[in-house]
């Protein structure tokens, strides 16, 4: 079985103005890092629009129409001081819907052995009833939620390794012990939450890092306060927020980690996919605003799950 890339060129089309970090130019940065001979064996998919009745396991209708609304027909609109929108900026957000519901479809029924989903807008900041940090719809726990409602699976772990907090997937799934949810993130940041007492009903996982901390702090805050939780739940599914904004090289974070730390990270959760999910991982792209440090990350990350 292989690894599966879902990507679609309207991810490009969600326009966030001149000077946005968040850019079209990742979906290039992120392709082009994956023409590599290293690569000639992923099965690329086109991705497809995913269905309201999916977001709306996660978001209020109103969110849904509010975001409809704001949408513009031509130029862009704020939705916050960082958020924007265009008007290919629904659509984009539903196909990223449709490819992280498809890819959890796709290791389900064996179709792929795991799978990466290259989209943009990102989604771990989306709050059930709030859009924010560059994210609208929240792609990780909406696919957590179609594995449960369309496939029976009981337990799906959502792991986020970006660097800022996840306080959208944390909203989402706060009184929700069949989702455990563990981030490791840079702390002080945005959004400002993340702290270790957030801990929902025993099934949120908070890992602050410090600024300036590299490879042997968030190795060892891995392995002593990600991989226990995770060991412990037994998830059915792995599904991973991959944000590459913890690279050294990002402009919006402040971590020192390196293409062989989300390589080492990578393993560590496909083993975990191994032990207790046969191999079922699905992971998501998330931020990740350096050019080359997004390119080399992603490539990293794509290879080792291409090892499996
Ligand atoms: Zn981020």
């Amino acid at each position: 079985m292989m690894t599966r890339l879902y990507h679609h060129p309207i991810f490009a089309e969600h326009l966030t103005g001149p000077g946005h970090p968040e850019r079209p130019e990742r979906m290039a940065a992120v392709a082009a890092a994956l023409e590599d001979e290293a690569f000639q064996n992923l099965d690329r998919v086109l991705a497809s629009e995913g269905s309201l009745d999916a977001v709306y396991r996660c978001h209020p209708h109103d969110h849904v129409r509010k975001i409809a609304r704001s949408t513009p027909t031509e130029g862009m609109a704020r939705i916050d001081g960082d958020t924007i929108v265009s008007p290919q900026s629904f659509a984009a957000a539903l196909h990223a819907v449709g490819a992280a519901c498809a890819a959890v479809d796709d290791v389900v029924s064996g179709a792929a052995r795991n799978v990466f989903v290259a989209a943009r807008p990102p989604g771990h900041h989306a709050e059930r009833a709030t859009a924010m940090g560059f994210c609208l719809f929240n792609q990780a726990a909406i696919a957590a939620r179609h594995a449960q409602a369309v496939h029976g699976l009981e337990r799906v772990a959502i792991v986020d390794w970006d660097v800022h907090h996840g306080n959208g997937t944390q909203d989402i799934v706060w009184s929700d012990p069949s989702i455990l949810y563990v981030s490791t993130h840079q702390m002080p940041l945005y959004p400002g939450t993340g702290a270790r007492s957030e801990t929902g009903v025993g099934n949120v996982f908070n890992v602050p890092l410090r600024e300036d901390d590299g490879t042997d702090e968030f190795r060892a805050a891995f392995r002593e306060a990600v991989m226990p939780p995770l060991e412990a739940f037994r998830p059915d599914l792995v599904i991973i927020s991959a944000g590459f904004d913890a690279h050294h090289r990002d402009p919006l974070g402040g971590l020192n980690l390196t293409e062989a730390d989300f390589d080492w990270a990578t393993g560590q959760l496909l083993d975990v996919a191994s032990r207790h999910a046969g191999d079922r991982l699905v992971s998501l792209l998330e931020g990740g605003y350096d050019l080359q440090g997004l390119g080399r990350s992603v490539a990293s990350h794509v290879k080792r799950l291409m090892i499996g």
